[in-house]
């Protein structure tokens, strides 16, 4: 015989009634079985309302009438006219019942603990008649069961202690008188002794499905709901979360006991006890395995099973000299709060004995803090203990699983996680048994931190990294073209998904919850964009608190870069190809690093320099395996390259300067690169990279430009000046072609000095043979001194810088 319990949701439509009793005709073909059910969803808390109105002397007529509703919609909605009359006229009765209490409670405006659980029955009782009543239609023999005089109960109302085995001789002697019938039992409520209806506890159907399976020793104990099963984690928290197989009745314990409401953990004791599997399956799609709660588990390869939250918890701390080599003191404090029946969630000592953390349910916290300033009221008064203190608005997050035990490392991991995603953790706790951790942050993180706990636990799922970019110009556009493009890809074979959340450029911006979808991201903008605002930009995207979280900046200005301390320092990552932010002051360039090394994100900025050429990450590795960098040579503009490599024969100089910006090589304005300014950047990074504290002023540049071209004030101007200055670019190209040598722009670092000149070069030289837009950097180094390491390649262009940015963006996914 098996027990089919059904939840809240499972009863809560006509459509979802009509599945439980397909689910009940499928199961009854293979074994007996009975049926426990939840109240429909929603009920409990509009009857708790009902209730607190009541005893508040408010009105309580709305939600009595949205409950009568919506028992009355299903029965016009599943039972033919001539059937409907007796079940309407059963539920009005029980509808009267109830107005009657509340009335009673209102004009008195006290509510115990003993009335709420009778008002709170009416749930369960409406529910089980009527589908109860339904499922006559379909079957002959079916029975409605008020299981509350079945199970027997102490008279702790909300939340009463089971005595098992009275109930258990209650519930096979009620067997055995009614063989043969198809019973449909309430779940949730209980009696005392005198016979007064006493609840479980919220979600406590489970429990009565566990207790009617001891008693008459079940096959299985099926929990029905609308999930496919027990999850990884709350799936309205974590989208990715995905349904476990099988746990043991311990893990499925602490996973429930931590928040996954699933199932309600006391119910795993009866089970536990008769080994009875426990199956947790979905109403709407019944066949799905589900999960199975069961003894002999097999071994599973998962780190840990899952990961579950609380939303809402206070903690306490108490702390003082006191407290230290006392014995006996937790003992007092916690026997203090056991007797006064608060629960404690979890405990948390530091070794040193000065002060000891404990978490309760926000309900408890004043109480328990009440309790014990008078309990401690001596060692308070005589300083020996600091006054506790109680924090609100915090959660906690658990992971669990069998596993952790054998498996080094688990919590190193989880803080990485929580780490790099700038969660801060109030307080941590190892159970004993080494099957959960848990750790106590603030409720505004936890959102963020179970799906970055998730993305790190479950490595075989795409890890999603969330990123937000600035600028839509050739580079931006490129990258977009090129992440869509790769997508597939991405998932496929490097596990990451990459979800762009928010897009800006200096007009428009657009965040969104859903991400942006590449494909027609212009459109969207135009669609729902609001216009641009840096600030608020950067304030949306960290008040969404998404985890790996990215910032990609691909504009060439200013402006972003005053926020990047603030973004690294908000635990989000930047990838960045704008030059401006490491090539200003020297201590900003600092300040930057440190941001990033203190938050434990990532800072990387590859296309600062030679665009996707791995220039930056080589002189990284060279410093990081403790080579020294004697000397750097480079011709680091693409844009210069192209120009001289393009300027020969008959062809002026203006209009090669001109071609190079249509192709888009050049920098927006053509000037930060024809003076210097751009390659010079780029060689501060290197040297500041390569260890040199190093200001945009130590550096000479040797100008390629008559000075007129110089001080033109615009770019037009400056195309004119060129043009104007066409004799002196023709006399160097003539000069260089004489000597056949050919005109090179080179940057060197040596001895702590950086110089960019203007060289002719003979084909002696390594940089001579150069095309294109190609950059060349070549490292001495004491590891690489006789020959040098060079980097060669095409450094400059939308393309390749976009796919640069590309590559950093997945490299931190990869972290
Ligand atoms: P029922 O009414 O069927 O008893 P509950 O609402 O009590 O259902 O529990 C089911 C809900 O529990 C799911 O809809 C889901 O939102 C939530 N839940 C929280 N954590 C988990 C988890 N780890 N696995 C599955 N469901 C979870
Ligand atoms: N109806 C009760 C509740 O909402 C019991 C249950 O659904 O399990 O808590
Ligand atoms: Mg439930």
């Amino acid at each position: 015989m098996n027990i089919l319990k059904f939840g809240g949701t499972s009863v809560g439509s006509a459509k979802s009634i009509s599945a439980l009793l397909d689910i009940v005709e499928e199961s009854r073909k293979k074994e007996d079985c009975i049926i426990v059910l939840s109240a429909m969803s929603g009920v409990t808390n509009l009857l708790l309302e009902m209730a607190e109105r009541a005893q508040l002397g408010e009105d309580y007529m709305a939600p009595l009438l949205a409950i009568e509703e919506k028992h009355f919609e299903i029965i016009r909605a599943l039972l033919p006219a001539s059937a409907q009359n007796p079940v309407f006229t059963k539920l009005k009765i029980y509808f009267n019942e109830l107005e009657d209490i509340l009335q009673a409670v209102l004009n008195i405006q006290e509510l115990t603990a003993q009335t709420k659980d009778l008002i709170l029955s009416y749930g369960e009782r409406c529910s089980t008649f009527m589908v109860s009543h339904i499922a006559k239609q379909k079957f002959a023999d079916v029975e409605a069961v008020d299981g509350a005089q079945l199970i027997k109960t102490d008279s702790n109302f909300g939340q009463a202690k089971v005595d098992m085995d009275l109930s258990e001789l209650l519930i096979s002697d009620f067997y055995a008188a009614h063989t043969g019938k198809l019973l449909f039992v309430t779940g949730f409520i209980s009696s005392n002794e005198a016979g007064r209806v006493t609840t479980l506890g919220r979600g406590g159907s489970d429990y009565t499905a566990a207790i009617w399976g001891s008693a008459l020793n079940a096959g299985e104990i099926q929990i029905w709901t609308d999930v496919n099963g027990m999850l990884t984690a709350d799936p309205r928290i974590v989208e990715k979360a995905f349904s476990l197989p099988e746990l043991s009745y311990t893990e499925a314990m602490e996973l429930s006991y931590f928040g996954a409401k699933v199932i309600y953990p006391p119910t795993m004791t009866p089970a536990f006890l008769k080994k009875i599997p426990i199956v947790i399956k979905n109403t709407f799609d019944a066949a799905f395995a589900g999960t199975y709660i069961r003894h002999d588990v097999k071994h599973s390869e998962l780190p840990i099973k899952g990961i579950s939250s609380i939303d809402e918890i206070s903690i306490l701390n108490l702390s003082g000299s006191g407290m230290v080599g006392k014995t006996g003191f937790s003992g007092r404090l916690f026997s203090l709060l056991s007797r006064e029946q608060i629960n404690v969630v979890l405990i948390t000592q530091s070794s040193s004995e000065h002060s000891i953390t404990f978490a309760v349910n926000p309900a408890d916290a004043i109480k328990a803090l009440n309790l014990i300033s008078k309990e401690f009221e001596l060692e308070l008064q005589a300083k020996k203990l600091e006054y506790p203190q109680v924090e609100n608005e915090l959660s906690v997050l658990a992971i669990v699983g069998e596993n952790m035990k054998h498996t080094p490392g688990i919590s190193a991991r989880l803080f990485n996680a929580l780490g790099r995603n700038g969660v801060n953790v109030r307080a941590i706790a190892q159970g004993s048994s080494e099957y959960n951790i848990s750790v106590i942050l603030s409720k505004s993180d936890l959102s963020k931190a179970v799906n970055a706990v998730h993305d790190a636990f479950y490595e075989d799922l795409k890890k999603t990294l969330n990123i937000f970019c600035l600028g839509t110009g050739n580079i931006g556009k490129e990258l977009f073209k090129q992440l869509e493009k790769q997508m597939p890809f991405l998932a496929e074979n490097n596990d990451l998904q990459v979800k762009v959340m928010g897009i800006s450029n200096s007009k428009q911006m657009y965040l969104s919850e859903k991400g942006i979808a590449l494909d027609n991201w212009q459109l969207k903008l135009d669609e729902h964009a609001e216009p641009a605002d840096l600030k608020l930009f950067v304030k949306k995207m960290k008040a969404m608190n998404l985890p790996n979280c990215v910032f990609v900046d691909n504009t060439a200005s200013v402006n972003p870069v005053n926020y990047y301390k603030e973004i690294l320092e908000g635990s989000i990552s930047i990838v960045t190809c704008n030059k401006i932010g490491n090539s200003a002051d020297y201590e900003q360039y600092c300040a930057f690093k440190k941001a990033a090394r203190k938050y434990s994100v990532d800072f990387y900025y590859e296309t600062n320099v030679g665009a996707g050429l791995p220039i930056i990450r080589t002189l990284k590795d060279l410093m990081m395996s403790g080579d020294k960098v004697a000397k750097i040579e480079a011709i680091l503009s693409g844009t210069i390259s192209y120009i001289f490599n393009n300027f020969k024969g008959e062809r002026l100089f203006h209009t090669v300067v001109k071609e190079a910006q249509e192709l888009g090589y050049t920098e927006p304005d053509p000037r930060d690169d024809l003076n210097g300014k751009d390659f010079m950047r780029k060689m501060l990074i290197l040297a500041r990279d390569a260890g040199y504290a190093m200001e945009e002023q130590d550096i000479s540049i040797e100008s390629m430009l008559p000075p007129a071209c110089l001080a033109a004030n615009s770019v037009t101007e400056f195309y004119q000046e060129l043009e104007n200055n066409a004799a002196y670019f023709e006399n160097m190209k003539t000069q260089a072609a004489n000597h056949q040598q050919v005109l090179r722009y080179i940057g060197k670092l040596e001895d702590g000095k950086v110089e960019i000149t203007l060289q002719m070069v003979d084909e002696s030289h390594p940089f001579f043979a150069l095309s294109g837009s190609d950059n060349i950097i070549s490292f001495t180094t004491d590891r690489y001194k006789d020959r040098p390491l060079v980097v060669k390649g095409p450094g400059a262009g939308a393309e390749v810088t976009a796919a640069g940015v590309f590559a950093d963006i997945i490299n931190v996914g990869k972290k």
